[in-house]
């Protein structure tokens, strides 16, 4: 009998930018010394226009018809060899137009590497050295045991061993009910641990482009609405509420949520949707790790918990979702409930690296909301924190080139969760969640490292 098995790949294409992005580097010539070397390198080089008006960039920004007077500024990388070679004549520095994207917590590297995931499908590779902070705020405050990087784990991402990106959402049970054998599974496997949660603005092609692009990769998407021209129906998450109860048992969909903090749906719902997947979204707070108690505990099958757009969640001393997502995991944990439920995280997952350090913060999945708007080139016109007021403006798109750019960027952040895997030597990303131990915490370390020891000032 041929083997059903099939390796998850997602196929990445290139898809450019439809609006102009600024360029990263802004490339400048001292135009009397560049000249005194041009009539310099002009003996030297025997009047090779080519090669004089090219050097010394092999990525082509002297190449223009203007050489070094007029740089190509778009093709620069930041290599910084022509400033190492010339210090005397060359400047490259970021531009003033590129240190303008984004906002307070989006940083125009962020939004940069987003755009360029997009649109070409490709990892970032710099190949300049890291040059930046090595702990932060948040997500950049934890950092991953790579201790297994030797060459067997390389495999990994070599394609000569499989590693699994593969999780289950649903309830599982704890015990084997044989008069329910025979039912169907309650959860529902997806290839990525990622899905598209509910975005605070959209026009009809971005949502047609997120449908699609969720239907090509397996995965899912919330949206409060539902109408009958939606792309990829199947892979809709709707946000159900009282009034929409009929129409939801019409049409059932696999999974549905329901806004555990205004209304206690779960019952309804999981009688009246018997094969759907039922999930309480709740904001996080300083009370959910008690409050996803309480609703594992009637039944619930899985909780999505949201944090505002910057990765903050809802205390009135607001801590950053990677904390509190461990507080609700080590929670349910110590309720003996947590394998038991799924865990969605959403709200701050921006780059490709937040996903896997989710996970270990105790998320099964994650879900990207700002992110995709930033992928499909939205307008940022101030700050992008507040849900209901997030001035992420999203522009006219063609559906089809939107839905590529999301399967680039998941094909990009399924590559680099599969480094990381790898790195740490771990087959299946359902072995990733919540585990700390394969972690080290910045501030933990700098508190073991320097508590007591006083700073000169
Ligand atoms: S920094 Fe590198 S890529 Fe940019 S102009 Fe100089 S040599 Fe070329």
């Amino acid at each position: 009998m041929p083997s059903k098995y099939e390796r998850f790949k997602i196929e990445t294409k290139p898809a450019p930018h439809v609006y102009q992005i600024p360029n990263k580097f802004d490339v400048s010539a001292r135009k009397v010394r560049l000249a005194a070397m041009l009539v310099h390198e002009a003996f030297e080089y025997k009047l090779n226009k080519e090669v004089v008006l090219s050097r010394p960039c092999i990525y082509g920004v002297f190449g223009g018809r203007f050489g070094g007077f007029k740089p190509l500024k778009h093709k620069c990388v930041g290599c910084m060899r022509c400033v190492q070679e010339y210090p005397h004549i060359m400047t490259v520095k970021h531009s003033d137009s590129y240190k303008r994207l984004g906002d307070s917590f989006w940083t125009p590297e962020a939004v940069f590497t987003i755009l360029n995931e997009a649109s070409t499908g490709k990892i970032p590779v710099k190949g300049m050295g890291y040059k930046g902070a090595f702990g932060g705020e948040g997500f950049d405050g934890i950092w991953t045991d790579m201790s297994e990087i030797v060459r067997p784990t390389r495999d990994g991402v070599y394609g000569r061993e499989y590693i699994s990106t593969s999780v289950d959402v649903g309830r599982k049970p704890t015990s084997v009910d044989f008069s329910k054998i025979d039912r169907a599974s309650s959860t529902i496997e997806i290839p990525v641990p990622i899905i598209f949660d509910k975005l605070s603005a959209g026009n009809g092609d971005v949502r047609a482009a997120v449908g699609m692009a969720a239907e090509k990769l397996g995965t899912f998407y919330v949206s409060r609405e539902r109408t009958p021209f939606d792309f990829g129906q199947e892979s809709l998450i709707p946000i159900g509420n009282e009034e929409g109860i009929e129409d939801l048992v019409e049409r059932p969909p696999a999974i549905v949520e329901y806004d555990a903090e205004k209304s206690d749906l779960f019952e309804k719902l999981a009688s009246r949707l018997p094969s759907s997947i039922v999930i309480a979204r709740l904001p996080l707070r300083e009370d959910s790790g008690m409050i996803a108690c309480k609703l594992a505990h009637e039944g619930v099958h899985g909780l999505h918990l949201y944090a505002d757009y910057h990765g903050q969640d809802y205390s009135k001393e607001p801590q950053h979702i990677s904390a509190s997502l461990k507080e609700v995991h080590q929670q349910l944990v110590k309720g003996g409930l947590r394998d038991q439920v799924t865990l969605i995280a959403s709200g701050g997952i921006t780059l490709a690296e937040h996903v896997p350090k989710a996970i270990i913060c105790g998320a099964d999945l994650v879900g990207i909301d700002t992110t995709v708007l930033v992928a499909l080139q939205a307008e940022f016109r101030g700050e992008t924190r507040d849900r209901a007021n997030c001035q992420l403006k999203p522009r006219k798109i063609d559906p089809e080139w939107g839905a590529q750019r999301l399967v680039n960027l998941f094909g990009v952040w399924h590559d680099q969760l599969i480094e990381i895997l790898s790195a740490m030597g771990i087959r299946d990303v359902r072995r990733l969640r919540g585990d700390i131990g394969r972690s080290m915490m910045d501030a933990e370390l700098r508190e073991l490292s320097f508590k007591g020891i006083a700073w000169a000032t």
